[in-house]
């Protein structure tokens, strides 16, 4: 059997090949920062990860994952609800409920978990669920697994949700879902008009904040506080995976009876294990870290304004933006991979994205600010982008 259908997967590996659509995985052997060391022995400065606020090897949040390691021991080998609950992980529910000012929280293995279990036990046939077009695959995902009835509008396009709100009128609840920040553009979801429709045809929200928490709004609350919406969005779910700390876990956190039946009824809660308490003692302190000063949001916000008016200046076209992400456009699939391989030369890490990952013909690199980055480290970025802008013509 397996002779067969192994000639099957070599197949399928050449058609990704051919496709130029094969994903190879470069190897660091320095911890995540701003700069990083691969295993070619090359130092790079690091412009592609979701490390937003440098957390990922912050000193501070490392130490409290040690005291939790020697206090509270390595795994849990337990779901929650069977042993696989500490004081750790409730005080992490909780300051995750204070930081987004909702009612309660309810924690998962991952963000993907969050969003492949929130629907599925909230809403049935009767029901509705309109998604914004560019939604994160976990969203999509998640949606699948729901009885309910499908609404799709195109991304953060106002009249085509209203549209759909008007097509959906007749089912019991609606639910609008949307990405806080989309990944590829960085662009932020319109809350405050969603919020409007959602009042005017009677819906609720659901945010994911995964790329905005930590980013978005003076404080980094996300797109509600940007919106001043703090506390009146139904569900927020949103990852422990990029800004806050970069290991692992995701949440959803909103109104207590939304979370209460999630406990009882997500799968991904209920049968997947439990995350390590020592992601759990770090999470905790990233949460006060980020309540007791603003430094890291500050210098994050200085340092997408600084990178982003600096491309803008030198004649890239730049996606507008609100978030740390910046996609500079080449529109032409193939510029954009040499542009990032030469770039890479220059000891810049970026990557170039192109169809399907974003539109034909919308080929970029994607720029990834960070408050781990230091001034010297955005002029070298922007100082090799006008290089390798010139040599390839983007730039006169
Ligand atoms: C990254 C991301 C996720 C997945 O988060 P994980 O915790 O890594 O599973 C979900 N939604 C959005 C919008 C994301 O950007």
């Amino acid at each position: 059997m397996y002779t067969n259908y192994k000639d099957h997967l070599d197949k399928t590996l050449n058609e990704i090949r051919e496709a130029g659509l094969y994903k190879n995985e470069r190897i660091i052997v320095s911890p995540q920062g701003a700069e990083i060391e691969l295993n070619t022995g090359q130092k790079v400065l690091n412009f592609c990860a979701n490390n937003y606020l440098g957390l990922s090897n912050n000193k501070s949040l490392i130490e409290a994952a040690k005291a939790a390691l020697d206090d509270h021991g390595y795994g849990m080998s337990s779901v929650r609800f069977i042993c696989g609950t500490t004081d750790l992980h409730k005080e992490l529910e909780k300051k995750i409920a204070e930081f987004f000012q909702t009612e309660d929280t309810i924690l998962y293995a991952a963000c993907f978990d969050a969003n492949g279990g929130v629907f599925e036990p909230l809403l049935s046939e009767e029901d509705a669920i309109i998604s914004d077009s560019l939604n994160h695959a976990s969203i999509i995902d998640g949606v699948r697994l729901c009885k309910a009835q499908r609404y799709r509008y195109q991304n953060a396009d106002m009249a085509d949700l209203e549209e759909q709100l008007k097509l959906a009128k007749d089912q019991r609840f609606r639910l609008i879902v949307t990405d806080g920040v989309f990944s590829m553009d960085g662009n932020v979801a319109p809350l405050d008009k969603i919020y409007e429709l959602a009042n005017r045809y009677d819906a609720m929200i659901m945010v994911d904040e995964s790329h905005s928490a930590g980013v978005v709004g003076n404080t980094g609350r996300g797109v509600t506080e940007l919106y001043n919406l703090k506390g009146k969005i139904e569900i927020i779910t949103g990852t422990l995976g990029k800004s806050f700390g970069g290991a692992i876990g995701g949440f959803t956190t909103g109104k207590k009876e939304v979370i209460e039946l999630l406990r009882q009824r997500s799968r991904p809660y209920l049968f997947s294990n439990s995350i390590p308490p020592l992601v759990a003692a770090a999470g905790i302190r990233m949460v006060e870290m980020m309540t007791e000063t603003n430094t890291l949001q500050d210098k994050l916000h200085r340092n997408a304004e600084y990178f982003i008016t600096g491309m803008k200046k030198l004649g890239f076209d730049i996606k507008p933006t609100k978030s740390a992400i910046c996609a500079v456009m080449l529109y032409d699939a193939k510029l954009s991979q040499d542009f990032a391989a030469k770039l890479l030369n220059e000891g810049i890490y970026v990557i170039g994205f192109y169809y399907p990952v974003v539109a034909n013909g919308q080929a970029r690199i994607r720029v990834q600010l960070s408050a781990a980055h230091e001034k010297e480290h955005l002029d070298k970025a922007l100082k090799a982008f006008e290089k390798i802008g010139k040599e390839l013509g983007v730039l006169k």
